[in-house]
């Protein structure tokens, strides 16, 4: 397939950019998209066809459900059968943005997107171009993360064109994501609510608008894969480069200790962290910072693979706030394995 690169920089000036992947998409194409959390792969979320397609594109898995991105509020009233009132008060205090609600849904929405589940997955993102792309075509866009299936996510343009270029009609370059890690996902299709995936709106954040919140288990365990997941996304090998990674809980002390010896080994650290190490380094954020962090992770995972090493060591992010989300990503990355020093 041929795949159109188009860059967009504003939105007044490139409208007729706009209307084009917006035809596209209602012609059941499929458009990778920045968003504020990651760059998306898109089709109308309402056209069976076109969502298999992504699935196709990214060799993702049939049982894994697809986000369903929305750029209005009453786009949500054909999708879902009932919005109780927590999740209207989370859509009313963080949408637009990095939240994902999971609700009980409508016929209109297609078994292929919900992978046969009662509940679709909603988030009305922040992004100026998704959100203009939702509005000009008229339909709300499945939309999951643009990368191959188990590959870290994509946060610039250049990560889509590495793994999708050749299967998609549009990759958009929009520039860097700013969160730069998926939204946090929340079902509300039954009592009480829980986090499936942990993000940037954090667990405390979601608390103070509805009362407790608790995180379902697949959050820090890894799933079997034959069993049934509450987030069948859980389940799956995720954001990894093809280097193994090892998550070292210590010091920074102990860490350069741990690794000094290592020979042929690599480490994902914190910056400024690389001039006190003697191995080859990628950095990935301020220590304690989970926003710089978050922006920098998937990136600094896909430099990794360039490094040509067999094992990294990570530093590991703070465990709570944000931080957690981080840690959730860079656990996954690294297939549950971490060492306590
Ligand atoms: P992605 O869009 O690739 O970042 O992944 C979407 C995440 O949301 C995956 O972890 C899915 O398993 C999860 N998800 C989507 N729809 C549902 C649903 N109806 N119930 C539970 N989890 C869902
Ligand atoms: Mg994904």
């Amino acid at each position: 397939m041929k795949t159109k690169i188009i860059k967009i920089t504003s939105l007044a000036r490139d409208l007729d950019k706009i209307r084009y992947v917006a035809d596209v998409i209602k012609d059941g194409g499929l458009a990778v998209l920045p968003t504020e959390t990651v760059y998306g792969i898109a089709a109308n979320a309402l056209d069976p066809a076109a969502v298999s397609r992504i699935f196709e594109a990214k060799g993702r898995p049939h049982d894994n459900p697809l986000i369903v991105h929305i750029a209005d509020l009453s786009d949500i009233d054909s999708l879902v059968s009932d919005f109780p009132k927590n999740a209207k008060k989370l859509a009313e205090k963080f949408w637009p943005g990095p939240l994902t609600i999971i609700l009980n849904k409508t016929n209109a929405i297609p078994d292929t997107v919900s992978a046969g589940l009662n509940t679709v997955a909603i988030r009305m993102p922040l992004h100026p171009i998704i959100r203009a792309v939702i509005g000009q075509s008229g339909v709300p866009l499945a939309a999951p993360s643009a990368n191959i299936s188990g590959k870290p996510s994509p946060t610039n343009s250049q990560h889509c064109i590495e793994d999708l270029f050749g299967k998609v009609d549009i990759i958009v370059d929009g520039g860097l994501c700013d969160i730069g890690i998926e939204s946090t996902v929340i079902s509300c299709a039954a009592l009480p609510p829980k986090v499936l995936r942990p993000g940037m709106i954090t667990l405390e954040q979601l608390e103070a608008v509805i009362g407790e919140v608790s995180f379902d288990k697949s959050v820090t365990s890894s799933i079997p894969l034959a069993r049934r997941a509450s987030s069948p996304g859980m389940k799956y090998k995720h954001y990894s480069p093809d280097t193994k990674i090892i998550l070292l809980h210590a010091s920074f002390k102990k860490f350069a200790n741990f690794v000094s010896n290592k020979a042929g080994a690599a480490a994902l650290v914190f910056d400024g962290e690389e001039k006190n190490l003697m191995i080859p380094c990628v950095s990935y954020g301020v220590m304690g910072d989970a926003f710089t962090q978050s922006k920098r992770l998937f990136s600094a995972l896909r430099e990794l693979d360039r490094l040509g090493v067999q094992t990294v060591y990570a530093r590991v992010p703070e465990l709570s706030g944000a931080g957690f989300a981080v840690y959730n990503r860079l656990l996954r990355a690294a297939g549950f394995d971490e060492i306590y020093l």
